[in-house]
C-alpha cells in the first residue's frame, strides 16, 4: 500500500486563554500536499489552531508533530520547525523601511541559510512567482494591498517551507484586489504545497481545496471534500455558516 507522508499530526490539542478554553479537543492530519480550508464563525479558533502549529501559541494540552519535529514537546528547536512552516496573515507585516526585496531576503541571510548574493537571486525568483519582479526596489508604503499580500507571500516562501499557513490573507484587501492573491495561492497548490488556509472565500474553498473542515465551538464540527461539505452538509451549524456566508 502507498505509504501517505503526514506532514501534520494533531492529536487532542487543547488551547485555553486562562479560563477560556477556545480549542476543546483538536485532532487532525494533514498529507503532503493537501490543501485543507478551515471555516467558521469568528471566535471559533480558527487563528488560534493555525498559531499553535508553529507554537506562536503553546497549547495547553495534546500533541501536534509537524515534519517529524514534536511542537508540542518543550525541549523541541522551535526555530527549525519555523523554518519549515511559512505564515501569511491578514495584515502583511512588511517592513515599511526596508525595499521589497529587503523584506524577502532578511530571513534567509539572518538565519545563515544563504548568502546575500543568494537570498538575492532567490528573492528574484519569488518575485518573479508572485507577478512583482518590477517592484523589487519599492517599499510596502508605496504598494496596493494585493501588492503587498503578495510580497509577503513571496517573503514566507524564501525559507524553502514545505508547509504553508494562511490566516485569512484576503480579509484585509479591497475586492478588486482579491483574486490576485488567490491566483498566487492558486498556483502554490497546483505546485503539490501543503497548504492551511482560512478564508471565508468560499470560491477558492470549492476549487482549491482538498478537504474543507468547519469548526464551531473549539471542535471540528465536519469536514470533507467541498462537495461534501458545501454541497451536502450534514451539521446544522455548518449549514447555518454557510447560510450566511454564501
Ligand atoms: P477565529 O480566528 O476563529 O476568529 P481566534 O482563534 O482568533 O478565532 O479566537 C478564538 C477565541 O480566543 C476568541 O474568543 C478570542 O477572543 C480568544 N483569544 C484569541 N487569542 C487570545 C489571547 N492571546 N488571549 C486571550 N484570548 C484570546
Ligand atoms: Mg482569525
Amino acid at each position: 500500500m502507498e505509504q501517505k507522508n503526514i506532514k501534520v499530526h494533531v492529536a487532542n490539542l487543547k488551547k485555553s486563554f486562562g479560563k477560556l478554553e477556545v480549542l476543546k479537543d483538536i485532532s487532525m492530519d494533514i498529507e503532503e500536499g493537501e490543501v485543507v480550508v478551515l471555516l467558521g464563525p469568528s471566535g471559533s479558533g480558527k487563528s488560534t489552531f493555525l498559531r499553535c502549529l508553529n507554537q506562536l501559541e503553546v497549547a495547553t494540552d495534546g500533541t501536534i508533530i509537524v515534519d517529524g519535529f514534536n511542537v508540542t514537546d518543550k525541549h523541541v528547536d522551535i526555530n527549525k520547525v519555523r523554518e519549515n512552516i511559512g505564515m501569511v496573515f491578514q495584515h502583511f507585516n512588511l517592513f515599511p523601511h526596508m525595499s521589497v526585496i529587503e523584506n524577502i531576503m532578511l530571513a534567509p541571510v539572518e538565519l545563515k541559510k544563504m548568502t546575500k548574493e543568494e537570498a538575492r537571486e532567490k528573492s528574484m525568483q519569488l518575485l518573479t512567482r508572485v507577478g512583482m519582479e518590477a517592484k523589487a526596489d519599492a517599499y510596502p508604503p508605496q504598494l496596493s494591498g494585493g501588492q503587498k499580500q503578495r510580497v509577503a507571500i513571496a517573503r514566507a516562501l524564501a525559507m524553502n517551507p514545505d508547509i504553508m499557513l494562511f490566516d485569512e490573507p484576503t480579509s484585509a484587501l479591497d475586492p478588486e484586489m482579491v483574486g490576485e492573491v488567490l491566483e498566487v495561492m492558486k498556483e502554490l497548490a497546483r505546485g503539490g504545497m501543503t497548504m492551511v488556509v482560512v478564508t471565508h472565500e468560499i470560491g477558492f474553498a470549492r476549487e482549491v481545496a482538498n478537504r474543507i473542515v468547519f469548526m464551531d465551538g473549539g471542535y471540528i464540527v465536519e469536514q470533507g471534500t467541498p462537495e461534501e461539505v458545501l454541497k451536502n452538509p450534514k451539521e446544522a451549524r455548518t449549514i447555518d455558516f454557510l447560510n450566511k456566508v454564501l
